[in-house]
This record gives C-alpha cells, sequence and structure tokens, in this order.
C-alpha cells in the first residue's frame, strides 16, 4: 500500500516554467480532499522539522513532555498520532499507516447506555468502567449491510469524472471549454510551448505536495518542476 503511485497528467508551459493544470482521477481527487480531514498534529508529525511556522516546535514539545504531566486519563499519543475523524480506509494513498487500524469504541458493559473512545472513561449512567470494546461501523466499512448504492465507491468524490487541478490547487471538475478558456487566461500564445507530461503520484509526492500547500502558491509547480523556486504566498 505504502508504494501505491498513480498518474498526474501536467500541462506546463515549457516557456513560462510552470505547470498550468494537472488532469487527475478520482484517486488524487479523493486524496486532496482528504488532506483537508488531517488533523494538525498529523500535519506536524508528517512534516517533521520542514514544518513552517511554530506548529513543529510545540508538536517536538508535546514529545519530549513527561506523561506525569498528562491527565490519568489522556495520553500523549492521542495528540502525537491523533486519528483523522474521516474514516478513511477507501483512499488508497494514505499519509500514514495508523489509519489502517479501525477504530474501536467502548462500550459500558454493565447498564449499556454508554460508548466511550477511551477505556479508561467511566460511565456517566452508572459509574463503572466503559471496557468492552466493539467495532466503530461507518458508511465505508466493509461490513455494513446496506446496499453499495447507498454507500457508494468510497472515497470522497465520484470516480467517472476527471478532476482539473490547478497548480494553487483549485479542484475542479474537468471540461474542454474551461481549458481552452484557461490557455487564454494563462496568455499561452504558442501551443507548441506546452507539453503534457505524465508523472507518478505516490505517497512522497503526497507529502511533498502538503508541504507545498502551506508554502507557496504554485505547488503543482513546485513539486514536479523541481528546478522552480517556489512562489512565496505574499506575492
Ligand atoms: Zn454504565
Amino acid at each position: 500500500m505504502a508504494d501505491t503511485k498513480f498518474q498526474l497528467k501536467l500541462l506546463v508551459d515549457n516557456e513560462a516554467k510552470k505547470v498550468l493544470f494537472a488532469e487527475a482521477g478520482k484517486e488524487i481527487a479523493d486524496f486532496l480532499c482528504y488532506l483537508l480531514s488531517l488533523p494538525v498534529g498529523t500535519i506536524a508529525r508528517l512534516l517533521e522539522k520542514n514544518m513552517v511556522g511554530c506548529l513543529g516546535n510545540l508538536y517536538e514539545s508535546i514529545k519530549g513532555l513527561s506523561e506525569t504531566y498528562m491527565q490519568p486519563n489522556q495520553n500523549k499519543n492521542s495528540l502525537l498520532n491523533p486519528k483523522s475523524p474521516i474514516s478513511s480506509t477507501e483512499i488508497p494513498l494514505l499519509l500514514s499507516d495508523h489509519e489502517f487500524e479501525s477504530r474501536k469504541v467502548y462500550l459500558c458493559d454493565y447498564c449499556n447506555s454508554n460508548v466511550a473512545d477511551n477505556p479508561k472513561i467511566v460511565c456517566p449512567s452508572c459509574n463503572r468502567k466503559m471496557t468492552r470494546e466493539v467495532p466503530y461501523i461507518t458508511a465505508s466499512s466493509k461490513s455494513v449491510g446496506t446496499s453499495t448504492a447507498a454507500v457508494g465507491e468510497g472515497g470522497f468524490v465520484r470516480g467517472v469524472v476527471t478532476y482539473m487541478i490547478m497548480d494553487n490547487l483549485v479542484l475542479k471538475p474537468m471540461s474542454t471549454i474551461s481549458s481552452i478558456t484557461l490557455l487564454n487566461k494563462f496568455n499561452v500564445k504558442d501551443v507548441r510551448t506546452l507539453e503534457e507530461k505524465v508523472v507518478d503520484f505516490g505517497i512522497e509526492e503526497g507529502v511533498k505536495l502538503l508541504k507545498a500547500s502551506l508554502e507557496c502558491k504554485n505547488v503543482l509547480t513546485s513539486v514536479f518542476l523541481s528546478s522552480i523556486e517556489p512562489q512565496k504566498s505574499s506575492s
């Protein structure tokens, strides 16, 4: 799973040395949607020392903090390795292995009134520990008995459509008319300077893209045409 690669088709302007836009299938569009669901702690962990701003320092200091400072019903791992609120078992390009673990919830075995996300929590109804582990079922869980029509094909976006990803990560369904309009907008005078370039997109490119998305406005250009300096977002 870790080395799953998908293909991304770039339209490169060789004269301006930039990616005008990319054409992508459902898997990469799903991956971009999935980025929005990532907890900040996950982003800080993925980018480690390369994290812009100060969140990387906060992350490192919590990592170094003794467990003795934590509340007894909390542990550092819930901050350092947080679970995405969205169950993402259907996203092929996952950024972290922990997502493959299915989420567990804990039921009060005595009164059956409450569920908790942590077995250390005491049931508010009967004051006993909520220790009975039960599976947490979501729409994308394989075991769900609902018809496939209701569940869909998994992920976030529909699969029949080709998606257009702009250099600044604007994502929209691909249309021929919009790409012609774009060539005008980008002021492409000579289509001979344009070149289609197919690149691999896997976890490594995904992390680079995540990093670039926090730093600049020309994400595809800076990830895939690496010789080009990223444009700072202030410009
Ligand atoms: Zn109870």
